[in-house]
């Protein structure tokens, strides 16, 4: 156990930073070469100096971590906190991007009707990262979901997003973009995006929607009956059940489900769920996507541009 449940075990070093670490000694002083803003200069005996400062990840405020040099009783292995009081030239004190700042400050379920009361710093970071990293996003999606998105589809999960102000979702944090711009897009139709035929998707989607067939290629397709016609059918993805809790080994675990169904004609509710599969979010791998050097990065110009087509004004406002 490493103190209460709010502590977390990841830190950046600058608010300017997209990505995080976790907490070692070794690292943490490579960084920071033991100066200040990190390590304020204080009155020598004062308690700060053994406990160094960093920014949050989730929300841009001033962090503390705490048993780097000297482990409180009962506690296994550094943690940081959340500070009460902003840290010069480092992070300043904002108390309503605190607030929001599950899981790492108050993990509680989120309503997926809860936001953000404005556009700040983070919302707008959040933003500016699902648009600058949008091909890192949709392959960490396909990779995830076992389905390959047209540029189209793309195009109106990201209107649905914008529609929803995904960003502003309190649950939406730097490190957990791709997933929440998955979770924020809500149900889309899967007809003519492209699935593997012989995965436990593509097996679901054979077996449970009669007027749908897998082509060549792997597109979702309307099936051509013995009698020559097609008839219409329905089938769609969504995210459902955000999830965020605090492992005391693992550190900050989250999750969502993707759901498969068609509705058939009964009503939503009646809809059979052809395929479930949970998805938990994998920050570290969207970190070294983001961190890969220029000419290892297989980049897709094309989906940025789609991504900054539908999104890149909301940036611009004040
Ligand atoms: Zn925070």
């Amino acid at each position: 156990m490493s103190g209460t449940r709010n502590d977390m075990d990841v830190y950046k070093l600058h608010q300017s930073d997209i990505g995080f670490q976790t907490i070692s000694k070794e690292e943490f002083e490579a960084g920071t070469h033991k100066n200040p803003p990190w390590y304020p200069e204080t009155e020598s005996g004062s308690p700060q100096e053994q406990s160094p400062y960093a920014v949050c990840p989730g929300c841009d405020n001033p962090i503390q971590i705490i048993g780097l040099y000297k482990l409180p009783k009962g506690v296994t292995r550094p943690y940081a906190r959340h500070a009460n009081h902003s840290v010069p030239g480092l992070a300043d004190l904002d108390v309503e991007r605190r607030a929001c700042c599950c899981p790492y400050y108050q993990p509680r379920p989120h309503h997926p009707a809860s936001r953000r009361a404005r556009l700040d710093g983070v919302a707008r970071k959040i933003l500016t990262t699902l648009i600058e990293q949008f091909d890192r996003v949709v392959y960490l999606l396909e990779k995830d979901t076992g389905v390959r998105f047209s540029r189209q589809h793309l195009r109106k999960m990201l209107t649905t997003y914008r529609y929803w102000q995904g960003y502003l979702y309190t649950g939406a944090t730097l490190t957990n973009v791709p997933w929440i711009f998955a979770y924020m897009s809500n149900a889309q139709s899967l007809f003519n995006q492209r699935v593997d035929a012989d995965s436990d998707l593509g097996k679901a989607i054979l077996a449970g929607v009669p007027d749908a067939n897998i082509d060549a290629r792997g597109h979702i397709v309307n099936r051509v009956h013995a009698d020559g016609h097609t008839r219409f059918f329905q089938l769609s993805v969504c995210f459902i059940h955000h999830t965020q809790a605090m492992d005391a080994d693992q550190g900050l675990i989250e999750t969502m489900k993707m759901r498969v169904f068609s509705d058939t004609g009964l009503g939503l509710e009646k809809a059979p769920v052809l395929f479930e599969k949970v998805i938990a979010f994998d920050p570290a791998y969207f970190q070294n996507l983001i961190g890969l050097p220029a000419d290892r990065a297989k980049r897709r110009p094309d989906l940025v541009a789609v991504a900054r087509d539908v999104l890149g004004d909301l940036c611009d406002e004040a």
